[in-house]
């Protein structure tokens, strides 16, 4: 079923849960974690990533997306992330994303708000009912692939890298009308180059400040017993990606000559790639969940 992105985000921390966020490049993927979802019994987010988007193609599968997030059996968001082209944006909120992750984390902070106020202006001229998450602090690496320029070493390492400026909070929160806020506080996107650090001290820090729902991006890698810590800080929104991708091209290399023998049985094989996409989702709503 439909919902607004801060109102399922909400409800979920009102229950001591977060919601997982996941990017989906294809439907095999989506029909896996909507799938895990409703098994579940819990609400879930559908990503698309800005490469995504920026295609004819990829707003079909917005659009694809949106037919399937409204005919699931529970609440289904779906989010254009980390945006920072005003047309790529208009493009995916016309085609069926009901939120945005307006992107401006690595421009200068009066930019940053800039750009964020130029989205909601765009979205409320077309007449939408837009939700915006803003993100303040940038994150270090690369959001569609696993080895990024700069995901090997800097950002957790180096410990203050990037991280959120806490007294920046209110400021932004205020300017920004942002309703929910993606933070920078040792998470990295793409693989972690040894033990992700979160700092949890920022995040409280942040967290005392608002009362917006904190997100937190690049959680893969990050070890369970340190997301289930999550939604005591207000963060109600994890975003998932690379972890994913990395069971699915496993599964798929480990099983596609098997099912060539079997006939070129492309079914076979798509079949294993929802078992492991949706085995992915099923344990991190399980690990978000109270
Ligand atoms: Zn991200």
């Amino acid at each position: 079923m439909r919902a607004r992105l801060d109102t399922l985000v909400s409800a979920a921390l009102q229950q001591g849960s977060a919601v997982p966020a996941f990017t989906c490049y294809d439907f095999t993927t989506a029909l896996a974690v909507v799938g895990a979802a409703e098994a579940a019994g819990r609400g879930t987010i559908l990503l698309v990533s800005p490469s995504t988007a920026a295609t004819p193609n990829g707003l079909r599968l917005i659009a694809a997306l949106r037919g399937l997030a409204d005919g699931a059996s529970v609440p289904v968001a779906v989010q254009l992330d980390h945006a920072s082209d005003l047309g790529v944006i208009a493009g995916a909120v016309a085609a069926g994303a009901d939120s945005v992750l307006v992107d401006g984390s690595s421009l200068p902070y009066e930019d940053n708000i800039a750009l964020v106020l130029a989205a909601r202006a765009l979205l409320d001229t077309a007449g939408t009912d837009t939700v915006i998450e803003a993100e303040l602090g940038g994150l270090a690496g690369d959001e569609d692939r696993a080895f990024g320029s700069d995901a090997a070493g800097s950002a957790p390492a180096a410990g203050t890298a990037g991280l959120t400026d806490s007294a920046q909070v209110e400021d932004f929160v205020a300017r920004t009308g942002a309703q929910l806020l993606a933070v920078a506080v040792g998470n990295v996107h793409g693989k972690y180059h040894g033990e992700p650090e979160l700092r949890w001290d920022v995040l409280q820090d942040i967290a005392v400040r608002t009362r917006l729902p904190l997100v937190l991006h690049g959680a893969s890698g990050i070890p369970a017993s340190e997301l289930v810590k999550a939604a005591a800080m207000n963060v109600g929104k994890v975003n998932f990606n690379t972890e994913l991708r990395t069971g699915v091209l496993e599964t798929l290399d480990a099983r596609t000559a098997a099912h060539r023998r079997d006939g070129e049985n492309l079914q076979g094989l798509l079949a294993e790639w929802d078992v492991s996409a949706r085995a992915f989702a099923a344990t991190a709503l399980a690990t978000l969940s109270r």
